[in-house]
């Protein structure tokens, strides 16, 4: 398990982060983010550009070494 790897996607919400956030809410649940929550650079559906979501909403990918959005992930291992 490379943790180093995955640490440095994380990142902990402070106020600038959270009010540029906000303006659109995160891009896998919709909601608001909150002061000092981590939260995840991942892909998603939402195209090949980064974005930060709650940590819980995205799985560490060790083959690319990012993070992916759940659902996102689902259905790209499910392609068999
Ligand atoms: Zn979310």
């Amino acid at each position: 398990m490379n943790t180093e790897n995955k640490n440095k996607h994380k990142t902990i919400i402070d106020l600038e982060t959270l009010n540029t956030l906000n303006e659109e809410g995160c891009p896998a649940c919709g909601k608001k983010f909150t002061l000092g929550e981590p939260v995840v650079l991942a892909c998603g559906d939402w195209g090949s550009k980064k974005k930060l979501v709650h940590e819980n909403e995205a799985i560490f990918d060790k083959i690319s070494g990012s993070y992916i959005e759940k659902t996102c992930y689902r259905s790209t291992t499910q392609k068999s």
